[in-house]
């Protein structure tokens, strides 16, 4: 069967293990459907997530020019602390940055390869943490805007890292650690302008991924370099799909990308 389309990000359902979707326009693949079987991408043109235009991809799925310019891309999306939309400050569309930054968001606390913090929006709940390939996570504070959010993150960086070791983490490398006693620790770092949004009792949420067998080692593939791609699928975790041979392929960090997919 043959499938073909512009790469999106894979869709979840929190399930033990988690289910995951690949979705072309009209169409859409149960993924898990696929471990044990050999599946074939190749890499036909761009297709970019802004303008559809076959342009290359910079970053996010987005060409450069609509990278630096729609508000789907303003540098508050990578760092939630330079929010302003409720200051009614303009970054790049308000009307758009209000939509998205003035809504319900939480920092969490989430182990992945070892602890790291993050922020999102309410909404994202748990889909970040699986596109993350977190293990566990913990909401710790609860915040009506993006700033505030980041903002408490911020407080946390300089004794929490905000980045996830992506090879660790598909190699399930993750150290067993308690994030209930994590935030009990830290949280006297948090910026005390925003204490009140700190939740009392957080709930810890354990993921499940399916994988048949995680890598010692892996080898990360680029439909730039490596134009088609083939092998049999034996796990996802995170965006990733890992193949037999242990090279895997972040399907996020090829969104934009009009593929083939060949089952
Ligand atoms: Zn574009």
């Amino acid at each position: 069967m043959q499938f073909e389309g512009q790469i999106r990000k894979m869709t979840t359902e929190n399930h033990s293990p988690i289910n995951y979707y690949w979705n072309f326009k009209d169409d859409f693949i149960v993924m898990n459907q696929l471990l044990g079987k050999k599946i074939k991408i190749s890499f036909d043109h761009y297709e970019c997530l802004g303008c559809h235009e076959d342009k290359e991809i910079y970053q996010m799925g987005y060409c450069k020019n609509c990278f630096f310019t729609l508000p789907e891309a303003n540098p508050s999306i990578i760092n939630p602390e330079l929010s302003t939309a409720h200051l009614g400050i303009v970054q790049r569309d308000l009307d758009w940055e209000q939509k998205f930054e003035l809504q319900p968001h939480i920092v969490y606390l989430a182990n992945s390869s070892g602890v790291k913090v993050g922020v999102t929006r309410l909404t994202q709940v748990p889909t970040r943490w699986i596109d993350q390939g977190a293990s566990e996570a913990i909401i710790i504070a609860r915040t009506d805007n993006r700033y505030e959010a980041g903002m408490i993150e911020v407080s946390l960086k300089d004794i929490i890292t905000d980045k996830t070791n992506w090879q660790r983490m598909l190699k399930n490398d993750v150290p067993e650690v308690d994030l209930f006693q994590k935030y009990h620790e830290i949280k006297s770092y948090v910026n005390k302008d925003f204490i009140q949004f700190l939740v009392e009792e957080p709930e810890v949420l354990k993921l499940e991924y399916p994988v048949n067998s995680y890598p010692d080692k892996v080898k990360s593939l680029n439909l730039k370099k490596t134009p088609i791609i083939e092998g049999i699928l034996k796990g996802i975790k995170a965006q990733y799909l890992i193949f037999e041979d242990n090279s895997v392929f972040n399907v996020r960090g090829h969104e934009g990308f009009y593929v083939k997919f060949e089952i």
